[in-house]
């Protein structure tokens, strides 16, 4: 049985004012598709696109289905189109005298930049070029076009389309370029626009004749063989190898489809009063209110894109280092130009928010190509926003849904040191494609920048331009750096969608690939696998490797602006993971409203712990009790320090501390020095400081000896921890400044074991109330769940409880029985044949991970139906897993302080999503 579609329909006609679809139909028509037939036939917008139809993503589904073949009803509603097309334009389609010439594109629900190819000039063979020469007048043009025709089809539906295995990596679309390079060189060209008709007629010649040699079959000259040929090939090119690792990384389901353009053409190549461009409504780079562009004359659409000529800029607030001397669109045809100006000024008006528009200008008429909401980088997404809600085109909610909140890692991305950026020479200038500052080591090929990434290094990819085969490498790299292309080249654009540092048109070196090195203007040679550095922010390239550094968020006022709106909106405490008071500073300058989870343990590594170290340690191999406390009380001083300034930095904002958590055996010390300082210390011989050594060995310590039940073996060290506590926090309150601890303790299992806890924090409490001499001290007990029986028995655990904290690391691992440090051997097979959907240590496993939060919730509060409940791991970061959270009623969530303003605005699109009553 065949599946049937939507009464059958498969055609959508747009064009002459009208339109069968519109832009809520992007599931259907695909993005451009629905784009399209909004810009033509919307009433408010009626806009000069040329007239065409979409076939829609239903018939590639069906195309896949069915063994590739297309519903029946197909080519008789594709062909009533094509006559109403024929109607508008006075032509056509194969006409010998008077032929219409179409473009296939494809589009996607999603637009995945260049991944799927388009046909340009679809109709044009022997016969119907006369045609093309009488109307135009000329023969040059005709045969540009159809040299291009030959190109793109022999490349797109033949090649890649007909599944043909590309010989010496070298595919047809190259083997053609370099002949047309060949005749550039030869005549001392420096562009194609200088090639003469003559010149180009011979190219013709010459493409049919290799693509017959090299690809075995002809070029077909049947229009309509063409055109059903183009149309197959977008189909066959949404599961191009390219085109699924796109989706991949973008994650795109497969089963979405492409929809198919089949499209009047217009020319912007019919000689120098015609151009083609690409541009934007607000500046994607920045954010800034000023329509941005580039053009280029006597040109076809896609060779703004590719970056094979450096374009112009539409007026001159789209200058840049390379365009400078170019004559602006404003200047060149100050008419159009500010027709073109008005459309994009009403579209951005009509579908509230920025959109990336093409347009070509065929002899003195304009026609708009496309249109749709634009990508930008994270800067420009967040300045775009605030603007946008300032100039109330759109309201506080619309602000907060618009940046997504992994985007806003790029506002805190650290760039370049300005101090060694000032004294370091530029050995290269290009154009600032995407913000921020990167470092690494060259690489020339996408294949070279997996290879060395996946062996842990930083690299940065360096190409003349990039292509959709380079996606991967692109993805693996710190940053990109193109030599040719502009704004809106290929790299570009891929990078601003990824927030990723890049630098393109950098003309000032030049790549040699046989030697692997590429030479910079000023003599400077740089090799495969030397440092490089780059701000992205200024297109500044640098040798070596440079010092990266924080940036000052509160210098970014939109950002400001943005997160006032987020405060507002959300629903949910937000805190974060802290180690040191220094994190605790830097948690608070990002909005920080508490501490979910203190680790005290910090402070026996890194800077300043030799002492602690020591103390930890011989209070680790004592024997006796006596022995312990002795170690104990020195330690005191030290943990009551780190809790009190830590304590003083939030002000009153709740700080989780966390009793001693890892396995003991951790901190004992392997080298030999330090072993008999301990033993001397301690004094005891060497043999039996090895002995006590010996037996904290454990053979499974994540799950050995640690957490809780460190403290049920040995309460003096909770004893201790507490009363750091509750001293550093009375002396606060005494001092008139406001301390609001919470005593965590981790990997618990059952309610016995916060009891026995409870007893020594209620006996340490009295006895340093009386010691201070102060009548309260206020503190919460609470515990970190993080075993699944803890989650379960949450009811329980609730009785001696005032708040639970997830723990959702640990309860990841124990509950999937994943070692957390062993997953890179078999979860990337586990990704990769999608066993599971995503790394759970990442973004919670809603399914699983997730049933036990929300049971231990609800659990919790049947006990203590005001039971505080927060999560503490990783996931408190994640925007997803935040969301999760929102919705199974938390108070808070923690995270690390870096990631702490991209869970507030999580937090408050959720609140959005799903408002709490
Ligand atoms: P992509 O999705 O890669 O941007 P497009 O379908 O937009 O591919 O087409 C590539 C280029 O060809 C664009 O610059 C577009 O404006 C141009 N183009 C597409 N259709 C036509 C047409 N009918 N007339 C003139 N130019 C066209
Ligand atoms: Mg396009
Ligand atoms: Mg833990």
């Amino acid at each position: 049985m065949e599946k049937r579609y939507n009464g059958n329909k498969y055609v959508y006609f747009f064009g002459g004012g009208k339109a069968d679809g519109n832009e809520s139909m992007k599931n259907l028509l695909g993005g451009k598709g629905a784009n399209l037939a909004e810009m033509a036939g919307h009433p408010k917008l009626r806009l000069p696109v040329p007239p065409g139809f979409t076939i829609t993503t239903e018939v590639c589904t069906y195309f896949y289905d069915n063994k590739k073949r297309y519903p029946k009803e197909l080519k008789a509603q594709a062909e009533a189109a094509l006559e109403k097309m024929e109607k508008l334009m006075g032509k056509k389609f194969g006409d010998e005298k008077n032929p219409l010439l179409v473009s296939i594109r494809s589009g996607a629900r999603r637009s995945m930049p260049g991944m799927m190819e388009t046909v340009l000039n679809v109709g044009l063979n022997e016969k119907t070029i006369k045609g093309i020469i009488a109307q135009s007048g000329d023969e040059r043009f005709a045969y540009d076009a159809y040299r291009r025709l030959i190109m793109m089809y022999a490349d797109v539906v033949m090649e890649k389309g007909g599944n043909i295995e590309v010989k010496n990596g070298k595919g047809i679309r190259k083997i053609l370029d370099e002949k047309l390079e060949h005749i550039k060189n030869s005549k001392g060209y420096k562009s194609d626009t200088e090639l003469t008709a003559e010149e180009l007629k011979e190219l013709v010649k010459d493409y049919k004749k290799t693509v017959k040699k090299v690809l075995g079959t002809e070029f077909p000259d049947d229009p309509f063989e063409q055109m059903w040929g183009g149309v197959g090939a977008v189909f066959a090119s949404w599961n191009g190898k390219r085109a699924i690792e796109y989706r991949r990384i973008e994650k795109i389901p497969n089963e979405w489809g492409t929809a198919v353009n089949v499209q009047a053409m217009v020319f912007g190549n019919m000689g120098d009063d015609c151009c083609t461009g690409v541009a934007f409504t607000r500046n994607p780079g920045n954010g800034e209110n000023q329509f941005y562009g580039e053009y280029l004359v006597n040109a076809q659409g896609e060779d703004v894109v590719a970056g094979i000529r450096t374009p112009a800029p539409v007026n001159e607030y789209s200058k840049n280092a390379q365009s400078e001397h170019f004559t602006a669109l404003e200047k060149l045809m100050p008419e159009l130009y500010k027709e073109l100006y008005t459309i994009q000024r009403r579209l951005e008006k009509h579908y509230k928010d920025m959109q990336d528009i093409e347009f070509t200008i065929e002899k003195g008429k304009l026609y708009m190509l496309q249109c749709r909401v634009g990508k930008r980088n994270g800067i420009a997404a967040v300045q775009m926003a605030t603007d946008m809600y300032k100039e109330k085109l759109i309201d506080a909610k619309t602000a907060v849904m618009r940046v997504g909140p992994n985007q806003l890692v790029e506002l805190l991305l650290p760039m370049l040191d300005p101090k060694a950026e000032l004294i370091a020479p530029i050995i290269a200038k290009g154009l600032p494609a995407g913000p921020g500052g990167a470092k690494g080591r060259v690489v020339f090929t996408s294949a070279g920048a997996v290879e060395w990434a996946s062996r842990g290094e930083k690299v940065i990819l360096v190409r003349e331009e990039t292509s959709p085969e380079d996606v991967d490498g692109m993805h693996k790299a710190q940053a990109i750096l193109t030599t040719k292309g502009g704004m809106t080249s290929h790299a570009a654009l891929v990078a601003r969608g990824w927030g990723k540092c890049c630098i393109v048109g950098c003309s000032d070196i030049e790549i040699h690939t046989e030697t692997k090195n590429f030479h910079a203007k000023n003599g400077v040679v740089v090799k495969e696998g030397d440092w490089i550095s780059l701000n992205g922010t200024r297109g500044q390239v640098y040798e070596g490797s440079m010092a990266l550094v924080d940036i000052d968020i509160d210098k970014n006022q939109s950002y400001k602006d943005l997160m006032k709106l987020v405060d507002k909106t959300k629903q949910i405490g937000v805190r974060a993971n802290c180690e040191t008071p220094g994190d605790a500073i830097t948690a608070v300058k990002f909005g920080a409203e508490g501490i979910g989870l203190f680790r005290t343990e910090h402070m026996f590594y890194g800077e300043g712990s030799e002492q602690p170290l020591f103390l930890l340690r011989k209070m680790i191999v004592s024997k006796t009790e006596e022995e312990r406390r002795d170690a104990l009380n020195s330690l005191f001083i030290y943990v009551k320090k780190d809790v009190k300034d830590t304590l003083t930095v939030m002000n009153g904002y709740p700080v989780t501390i966390r009793l001693l958590d890892p396995p003991l055996h951790e901190f004992v010390p392997h080298d030999k020095e330090k072993l008999k300082q301990l033993s001397k210390e301690l004094g005891i011989s060497m043999g039996m400081l090895n002995r006590r050594v010996l037996a904290l060995h454990e053979n499974n310590p994540m799950l050995g000896h640690r957490g809780v039940r460190l403290g049920i073996s040995y309460p003096e060290i909770t004893e201790m921890q507490v009363r750091a506590i509750f001293e550093a926090a009375a002396e606060l309150n005494k001092e008139g400044k406001k301390a609001f601890p919470e005593i965590m303790v981790p990997v618990t299992v059952i309610a016995h074991e916060l009891r026995h806890q409870k007893e020594i924090v209620d006996r340490v409490y009295k006895e340093v109330c009386e010691k201070m001499g102060v009548k309260k001290i206020p503190y919460l007990y609470g515990t970190m769940i993080e075993t699944p029986r803890a989650a379960l028995r949450a009811e329980f655990m609730a009785n001696v409880a005032d708040f639970f904290s997830f723990g959702t690391n640990d309860l990841t691992q124990m509950s999937f029985g994943f070692s957390r440090d062993d997953i890179g051997g078999f979860l990337p097979k586990y990704l990769d044949l999608k066993i599971l959907p995503d790394d759970p240590f990442q973004t919670i496993d809603q399914e699983g991970i997730g049933q036990l939060i929300k049971v231990g919730t609800e659990r919790g509060r049947i006990t203590k139906p005001k039971l505080k409940v927060g999560i503490c791991g990783e996931h408190g970061g994640d925007p997803e897993s935040v969301k999760f959270c929102h919705r199974i009623g938390m108070d808070y969530v923690s995270c690390s302080p870096y990631r702490v303003p991209i869970a507030r605005l999580a937090a408050a699109q959720a609140a959005l999503e799903s408002p709490r009553k």
